[in-house]
């Protein structure tokens, strides 16, 4: 049988009444607030950790996929993290990392100092009052206990769609047809590398480090790493099958099945002798169940012990590199997403559609990453080609006052994974962050009251 417990009824302190409240604080809480705050509006941003950038800081997904071509507040972030950490990323367009520590004290600058956004941190936004279409507070609940917070709208940003599930709004998850998303990925970083002697093990036998993904030749991979440019290290499986090959009884059949998976996967930081690792893999992954994220969490870990030790002693260059750190959250790809007035889909990116309420446009091809085992289901974007993601799919199908941003955002499955890179939850973000200013300061109720021809011309640099 079912148990329960009753909870009594009791009176919940409201801590503030503002115009617009964000609910996360990854890159799309983040445009979103930025975007708020700079328009005028009171704006109060809700962050569960400690820090703002969400899966790009604490996550350590750090490597921002950004068009050339696109401007807004995506662009103007990196430019800003470029010169903060003195490196000359935005010249590697149409993928630019920043570092996730750098990240998460810009991130407080340009929020909390510049925009004036009130962010409480250490915060969970755990219930909602809601009447009929209108959600009239959302209830957060952090060291003082349960409080609530009024606002005109409210955004979700919490990535899993958690706001909105908790109002009781449609959802999406997994597959179209039932089946499961794309697998998450727990990453982490390995200091004491000496860069430089991987770099003249490659170049002394190009053959033995080779895979068909490669991206630099050594050389090309030398020249960039002085430069402080990004190099992406891809993927080694040759090597590391002929090393398993070699040494049968060093890596269980499950570690060799980790090794396999992905391959091994990473990029330089700003610092020298850093790493980033984007190698794990967590198979048959929802996202919607508090016992299944805990066991995710220590099989990335358990992963990143295999996929070190490997490494560290088949790397040359690796033989006095730590773990420096692993994420504090895990890569989630996609969990929920929120039924929105429009589910973009992956017939808007064949047909580059444009449509004519559109918010941001994308050049992001469709990577699905198989959730029971090897292998990356993509298509991709001439340089020039994009499309649009309207307005509609911002705005939550079954309420008034509610947008949701970033990969919780109106999509199907393939739809999200062209559309979830970080410059577009930026300017996700940025749109839904804008028109909830734009409607407050207007004073009106309704998300679909927006004068969309304003808010476009505010976007323009996105658009
Ligand atoms: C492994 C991996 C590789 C990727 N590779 C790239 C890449 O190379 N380039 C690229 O551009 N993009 C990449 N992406 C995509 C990109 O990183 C994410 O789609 C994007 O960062 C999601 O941002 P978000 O703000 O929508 O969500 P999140 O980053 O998930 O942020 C949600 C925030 O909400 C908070 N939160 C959640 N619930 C609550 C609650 N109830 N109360 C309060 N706070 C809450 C969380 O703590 C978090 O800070 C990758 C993603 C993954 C996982």
């Amino acid at each position: 049988m079912f148990d329960y417990v009753l909870v009594k009824e009791q009176k919940i302190p409201v801590v503030a009444d503002v115009d617009v409240l964000i609910a996360g604080g990854g890159c799309a809480g983040v445009g979103a607030a930025i975007a708020a705050g700079r328009d005028g509006a009171r704006t109060v941003l809700i962050e569960r950790m400690f820090y703002l950038g969400g899966t790009m800081t604490g996550g350590l997904m750090s490597k921002i996929a950004i068009a050339p071509w696109n401007r807004g507040l995506a662009a103007e972030l990196l430019e800003r993290m470029d010169q903060y950490q003195g490196t000359a990323w935005m010249q590697s367009r149409p993928e630019v990392p920043v570092d996730p520590e750098l990240a998460k004290l810009l991130l407080d600058k340009m929020v909390v100092d510049e925009a004036g956004v009130d962010v409480r941190f250490g915060t969970v936004v755990s219930d909602v009052i809601r009447e009929g279409r209108e959600i009239k507070a959302v209830i957060i609940s952090n060291i003082k206990g349960l409080q609530a917070i009024r606002a005109k709208y409210f955004i979700d940003c919490t990535g899993d769609g958690q706001l909105g599930f908790l109002a009781g709004a449609a959802a999406m998850i997994g597959s179209d047809d039932g089946g499961l998303g794309s697998a998450p990925t727990l990453m982490f970083r390995i200091a004491h590398v000496d860069v430089d002697k991987f770099i003249d093990a490659q170049e002394k036998d190009e053959e033995e480090f080779k895979s068909a993904r490669t991206r630099h030749s050594p050389q090309e991979m030398r020249e960039r790493y002085h430069a402080h440019r990004y190099i992406f290290f891809v993927d080694y499986m040759p090597f590391i099958k002929r090393r398993l090959a070699e040494n049968p009884a060093m890596f269980s059949g499950w570690e060799q099945q980790v090794l396999t998976t992905r391959g091994l996967i990473f990029i330089n930081q700003p610092q020298d002798g850093v790493i980033l690792v984007n190698s794990t893999r967590i198979l048959k992954f929802r996202g919607n169940d508090d016992v299944e994220l805990s066991s995710a969490m220590v099989a990335g870990r358990r992963q990143i012990e295999t996929i070190f030790r490997f490494m560290k002693n088949f790397f040359p260059g690796f033989e006095q590199s730590i773990i420096m750190d692993t994420g504090s959250l895990l890569g989630i790809r996609e969990s929920r997403r929120i039924e929105g007035d429009y589910v973009f889909t992956e017939r808007d990116i064949s047909a580059s559609t444009r449509f004519w309420d559109a918010v941001v446009s994308n050049n992001g091809g469709i990577e699905i990453h198989s959730p029971t085992g090897f292998g990356l289901k993509g298509s991709h974007l001439g340089k020039d080609e994009f499309y649009h993601v309207p307005y509609r799919s911002i705005i939550a199908r079954d309420f008034n006052n509610l947008f949701m941003a970033g990969r919780c955002f109106s999509a199907n499955h393939p739809g999200l994974s062209a559309a979830r890179n970080i410059a577009y939850c930026i300017a996700l973000g940025q749109a839904a962050g804008s028109a909830g200013a734009q409607l407050a300061k207007n004073g009106k109720t309704n998300v679909r009251e927006i004068d969309i021809g304003a808010l476009q011309e505010k976007l323009g640099d996105v658009l």
